[in-house]
């Protein structure tokens, strides 16, 4: 069960909202009384609700609102338990101060905004002793870990129990929670109105993690990366994961290139079945993985891994979506095959990172010409020999003919949607123009592009097929391409800070 924390100013605002919830199903909600500016009226707030809730009325050491006294505040938990509040939040510091009365359930809990503390299990302990019908743990990640921890501690409870580690790295245990048996998780409103760090929206929460039929059973899958709030691969393979009706989640883990070791080395803990891998680990992580893909074997980066009883397997699929992504574009625009070969002859490659290596690779195996430009020419050079192509000067960029131009810089990405790396003056008809930049999907080299009449190519093309190839190693068929490029371009549209 999702339970949806309301914290609004106003008591108009948070019954309104508590009845939308409800008429959306949602079951439970939190009023968090903390939030509400002036005089609390607990009863106004309790009086006709449409679903059950929690009363909680945070401190801002526990990373609340409260600003008036304790003693108001105790006042206050008292008065929601005499309306019959469904369940009442107490921290470890007030349960033995309040007592149980009538039917209101008590969640004990504890809050540490700093770290999660090494003896969870002793907490715990502590925590149900306290006459509690459910275990409230809140804690900051600092170390993917510290999620295994958490959830290993709720798995093994005996009470009912929702233990949820807080900030980027700790979003793996707010999905997981029911799998691990807790009674609910915590979600917010809106996803732009978090109540606590590393929250989700409720509808994420739902529609894009559909965390009511997350279970014991389900496959975990996940991007590494940090940072990786950014990712819009949650949002694409979940899509994909549901309309071919798996048993599976797609998580964002956050995880510092230090404590990559230690993360990999615990997937059976998990245990995680597929990962993709982005910046910065996509070398170190060849490091654990015991088979690699022959393009793996060629670029010396993974983007995806399998977990599999023999091993740990390593692919990359971005310079095959690459070639793939080219190949559609060429041949959408001349409604023909290119029976002389890729139909591209001579290609500049702008950038020396993960991005233009896998490009510059898929080209030359193709048979292409390519010719590689960047800011800092020792990448450049490094790249070229490494590929085996051709190094030019980021101010020579214009001075040869292309009829192909690929940007693997992060130039156009948003924010910065006004800059191009190529000015229009050196675009021409005959020319193809990829931008692997995906978010916008149209950025200003692309609109350069199509108004000087070139072929395009744009990131999301190539976004989605190197995560389609991902699906079909990992569920052994085939995604549903259409679905996952209307899922990114809907994430891209709608909300430019996606999950
Ligand atoms: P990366 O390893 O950090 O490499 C970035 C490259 O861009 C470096 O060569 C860097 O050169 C250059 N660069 C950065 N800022 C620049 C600027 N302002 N002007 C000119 N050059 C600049 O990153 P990556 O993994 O290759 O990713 C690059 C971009 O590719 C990403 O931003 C993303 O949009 C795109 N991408 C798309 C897909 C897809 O599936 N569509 C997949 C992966 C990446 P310096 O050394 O001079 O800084």
């Amino acid at each position: 069960m999702i339970c949806v924390s309301i914290g609004r100013g106003r008591h108009r605002h948070m019954i309104a909202e508590h009845k939308f919830l409800a008429e959306k199903d949602v079951h439970l909600v939190e009023l968090r009384l903390d939030y509400i500016q002036g005089t609390v009226q607990v009863k106004r707030l309790l009086k006709d609700r449409p679903c059950p809730a929690i009363v909680t009325c945070r401190r801002a050491i526990d990373g609340g609102r409260w600003e008036d006294s304790e003693e108001a505040r105790l006042v206050l938990l008292r008065m929601a338990i005499v309306e019959g509040a469904d369940y009442i939040d107490l921290e470890d510091d007030i349960a033995t101060k309040i007592p149980r009365y009538g039917k209101t359930k008590r969640i004990i809990s504890f809050h540490d905004l700093h770290r999660t503390p090494p003896d969870l299990t002793a907490l715990h302990k502590k925590l149900t002793s306290m006459d509690a019908d459910i275990v409230k743990i809140a804690t900051m990640a600092n170390h993917p870990m510290d999620n295994l921890r958490m959830l290993e501690l709720v798995r093994g409870s005996k009470i009912p129990t929702v233990g949820i580690c807080m900030g980027d790295i700790g979003m793996p245990t707010r999905i997981l929670s029911g799998k691990v048996g807790s009674p609910f998780t915590y979600a917010t409103f809106h996803h732009d109105r978090v109540l606590a760090p590393g929250q989700l929206g409720w509808q994420q929460m739902r529609d894009v993690y559909r965390y009511d039929t997350i279970s014991a059973a389900t496959e975990i899958y996940g991007v590494v990366a940090d940072p990786v709030a950014h990712s819009l691969s949650p949002v694409v393979h979940n899509a994909a994961l549901a309309a071919a009706h798996k048993d599976a989640v797609y998580l964002p883990f956050r995880v510092p290139a230090e404590q990559l070791d230690e993360f990999i080395a615990s997937a059976d803990r998990w245990p995680l079945t597929g990962l993709s891998i982005t910046i910065p680990h996509k070398e170190a992580v060849l490091r654990h993985v015991r088979v690699q893909d022959d393009m793996v074997k060629a670029i010396g980066a993974a983007n995806t891994l399998a977990f599999t009883p023999a091993g740990i397997a390593a692919f990359n699929t971005d310079a095959t979506a690459a070639v793939e992504s080219l190949e559609a574009a060429i041949v959408d625009k001349d409604n023909e095959t290119h029976p002389e070969g890729f139909g591209v002859k001579k290609a500049l490659v702008l950038g020396a990172g993960g991005a233009a290596r896998a490009v510059a690779f898929g080209l030359k195996r193709q048979g292409v010409d390519v010719t590689v430009a960047s800011r800092t020419m020792g990448r450049t050079k490094l790249m070229a020999m490494e590929v085996g192509c051709k190094a030019v000067e980021w101010n020579a960029r214009y001075r040869l003919p292309y009829d192909c131009l690929v940007n693997a810089t992060p130039v156009g990405m948003h924010p910065n949607v006004d800059e191009t790396p190529f000015d229009k003056e050196h675009l021409r008809p005959y020319m193809v123009i990829f931008d692997t930049v995906y978010n916008p999907e149209n950025t200003l080299l692309i609109k350069d592009a199509r108004t000087t009449g070139c072929r395009i190519v744009t990131g999301v093309e190539m976004f989605v097929r190197q995560a389609a190839i991902q699906f079909k190693i990992w569920q052994k068929c085939e995604a549903s391409q259409s679905l996952m490029r209307d899922a990114l371009k809907q994430a891209t549209a709608s909300a430019k800070q996606p999950v």
